[in-house]
């Protein structure tokens, strides 16, 4: 069997055109644009592409976006404060700090300290204890592009055996709450779990966050399996791979993922979902 390929690049445009048309929306209504505050602190490159790329798709969409760009020995008091002022602006719907921020700043504080109805990373505790609780407000955004893209391709999750590697606050953790929510039966897997490849054998659903390069072998998969790949990884030759083991994982699936094209482009059309989202809770103060 070879999988089909889940065309994550195909379903983010769709989802970026309606975005669209409820800007335009919004604008026939006398509605403010979406407005996006992106917020970098330090010079990391990696962190600067997906800034410019954030940026790229609000002007995409035609939201409004604002970029902060903090040099990087920015004390946490003065990222607190521009936080605040943030908060407190009626005409800012969305406030995303880009991670990893530098070591002498508390992540968490920061990232607590944003709105939970401006937080459309959906990183703020109060956000991911809502999803704990079935009650989700801001859903963190490459879990719930994973979603869409299994309801884009009528993927069945009710009473699937799910199985999530990866046990991280951005991808697994809130995966695992997302496909609980859709009602599979959900195992998550991390360093200690003892025997990742029965684990994963035993998946109909696996996703899979890790940050290593073809770590689940494709004879681990299930024989009929959808394979989402979360992880991005440049190898030395400069190109990109998942997670997952493509090739040998393709002839045992029946839908799969590709790195790149796949889960990637669906968190940033995600990104932006929250914040038209944000926008219209804003709309209601
Ligand atoms: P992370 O914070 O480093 O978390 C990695 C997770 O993998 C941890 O839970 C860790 O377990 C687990 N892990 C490590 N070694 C393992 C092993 N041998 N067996 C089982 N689990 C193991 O990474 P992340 O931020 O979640 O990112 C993961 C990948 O997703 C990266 O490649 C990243 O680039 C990619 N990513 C992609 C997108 C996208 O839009 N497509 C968005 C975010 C991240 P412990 O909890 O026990 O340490």
């Amino acid at each position: 069997m070879t999988a089909q390929l889940i065309d994550g690049k195909k379903i983010s445009e769709q989802r970026l055109d309606a975005v669209s048309a409820a800007v335009a929306q919004r604008q026939a209504a006398n509605l403010r644009r979406p407005c996006l505050a992106v917020v970098l602190v330090g010079n990391d490159p990696a962190s600067a592409v997906y800034v410019r790329n954030k940026k790229r798709a609000c002007e995409k969409v035609n939201f409004e976006s604002r970029a902060y760009e903090l040099p990087e020995n920015t004390q946490e008091a003065e990222l607190l404060n521009l936080i605040d002022e943030m908060n407190a602006d009626n005409g800012v719907d969305g406030i995303l700090v880009q991670l990893p921020l530098p070591k002498h700043i508390d992540s968490q504080k920061v990232l607590e300290r944003i709105l939970p109805h401006k937080d459309v990373d959906g990183f703020h505790p109060y956000n991911v204890g809502r999803l704990a609780v079935k009650m989700p407000l801001m859903r963190p955004c490459t879990p719930k592009g994973v979603m869409t893209l299994l309801a884009a391709y009528g993927v069945d999750v009710v009473g699937k055996k799910a199985v999530v590697v990866g046990a991280s606050n951005i991808v697994g953790r809130p995966q695992a709450l997302e496909l609980l929510l859709a009602r599979a039966t959900v195992t998550i897997c991390h360093s200690a779990t003892q025997n990742l490849a029965e684990e994963v054998a035993a998946a109909d659903i696996v996703v899979v966050g890790v940050g290593k390069p073809n770590f689940v072998k494709g004879a681990w998969i299930k024989p009929g399996a959808v394979v989402i790949d979360v992880g991005i990884n440049r190898l030395d030759n400069g190109s990109l791979c998942g997670d997952v083991e493509f090739a040998a994982a393709k002839e045992r699936a029946a839908m799969i993922t590709p790195v790149p094209g796949g889960v990637g482009p669906m968190t940033i059309v995600t990104l932006l979902e929250n914040t038209l989202q944000a926008a219209q809770i804003h709309d209601l103060d």
